[in-house]
């Protein structure tokens, strides 16, 4: 159970968050030590080149992601982001001074710099939280002509949104400042555990996402977040961008190593495995199982393909179920399964060879009202010395499947 536990957090990427902790506790730090020195070196920037730049990486990076690994959530955080950015550059550089359209002021500055201390900003940084759950929540893959009118969406109604609300919040007048701490947080909680429920479908993307929203609670906590705000919002870009990449790389390598209808690796990853290139420890005891479903091309001719299909993948999940955590599960061949049991004894493996076997010997599969049964011949080999001569094992354990089919099937031979 440890083991799986450990697996998940592996998935989450955790080291995104507490990545983005440590970069706060620094800033904070720095902040408190030398902030004269940092408001200093702040005005000698060119801030607006720095926010172009933190907002074209990563809208250049969603933009040019989308069409590669049409992931939508990516494209919608590289919308989100780059409109708090413009809004950060339209509060920066009062562009619109004294300007009005129907009494809607659109000099941010000067609404956001009238209201109580921090308002406009806190205002902002509440948009982005709650856009940032959005992103969260949001579908990980949707028609693609659709996931690019939705990311428009929103990066235009951030805009308009936050000149709106800049204008119809002070209606509520001054104590609205003392929510802004407790909403962020309740979003911030929000977006954990939104971004837990999320993981399998979109390879941790969500811990980036929490990251950017830890950062952005950590700024609404401030009783005035402008200064803090200019100089973390580059930080903000780095991170996302660097959570992209990240999910670029989960993305391909599940792409280049599972098995899409099985949902278990394949046979590319496999090899990985044999040649010792494959992150995957492999102790001392090693047991090779080869699995075979019996009379498979029955079951494609009496129920259909599509009924086939739906058998080997749950036959695969229950495969995996057993065989976890110490079992590596590779789509061998067409219906051949491969497992790979680590630091297990001889009979601890033939046990668990049993296990599978009986498992699915138990299951049912529906298909459209049919029930259908399907039964595995095991092949088991077992090596006490790792991977050294790891093909002989796997050539012996198709060995004993071919005696398994032989001796009447449904049966596991050692
Ligand atoms: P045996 O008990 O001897 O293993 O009999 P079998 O019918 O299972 O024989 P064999 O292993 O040669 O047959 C494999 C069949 O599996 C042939 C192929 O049509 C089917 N198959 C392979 N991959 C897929 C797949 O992805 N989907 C479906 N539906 N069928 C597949
Ligand atoms: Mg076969
Ligand atoms: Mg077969």
């Amino acid at each position: 159970m440890n083991q799986k536990y450990e697996e998940t957090f592996k998935k989450y990427r955790a080291e995104f968050v507490i990545g983005t902790l440590l970069l706060l506790a620094v800033f904070h730090s720095a902040w408190y030590l030398y902030s004269t020195q940092m408001s200093a070196y702040m005005k000698s920037l060119n801030y607006n080149l720095v926010i172009v730049s933190a907002g074209a990486l990563v809208i250049i990076t969603a933009l040019f992601s989308y069409p590669r690994i049409y992931k939508f959530k990516m494209l919608l955080s590289g919308a989100v982001v780059s409109s708090f950015f413009i809004n950060l550059l339209l509060v920066y550089n009062r562009p619109f001074n004294g300007l009005k359209i129907m009494d809607i002021s659109l000099d941010l500055y000067e609404k956001a710099g009238n209201l109580p201390e921090g308002f406009g900003i806190k205002l902002m940084l509440l948009l982005l939280a709650l856009n940032l759950l959005l992103v969260i929540i949001a579908t990980a893959t949707t028609g693609f002509a659709a996931g690019r009118a939705w990311a428009g969406f929103v990066f235009v109604f951030n805009i308009a949104a936050y000149v709106l609300l800049l204008n119809i919040f002070p209606v509520f007048e001054k104590d609205t400042d003392s929510y802004f701490g407790t909403f962020s947080l309740l979003i911030l909680v929000l977006s954990m555990i939104f971004s837990f429920l999320t993981i399998e479908e979109e390879h941790n993307f969500g811990s980036v996402l929490v990251s950017l929203a830890v950062m952005v609670f950590y700024l609404n906590m401030h009783p005035d977040p402008y200064e803090k705000t200019l100089m973390l919002a580059p930080m903000m870009g780095i991170v996302l961008f660097l959570g992209m990449l990240a999910h670029w790389i989960s993305c391909l390598f599940h792409m280049a190593n599972y098995d899409p209808l099985l949902k278990i690796y394949n046979r590319q990853y496999m090899e990985g495995i044999v040649k010792g290139v494959a992150d995957a420890k492999i102790g001392n005891n090693l047991a090779v199982m080869m699995i075979d479903i019996d009379h498979f091309k029955k079951i494609n001719d009496t129920y259909g393909h599509a009924a086939g299909d739906v058998v080997l993948n749950r036959v695969a999940f229950i495969i995996r179920e057993t065989a976890l955590p110490e079992g590596i599960v590779c789509r061998y061949g067409g219906e051949e399964i491969i497992v790979f049991l680590r630091d297990k004894s001889e009979t601890e493996a033939q046990r668990r060879a049993e296990k599978i076997r009986t498992n699915v010997k138990k299951a049912v599969f529906i298909y459209k009202g049919s029930r259908i049964k399907a039964t595995l011949s095991i092949g088991v080999a077992f090596s006490n010395e790792g991977l050294n001569g790891i093909s002989g094992r796997i050539k012996q354990a198709d060995e004993n499947v071919y005696k398994a089919k032989k001796a009447g099937r449904d049966r596991v031979v050692f």
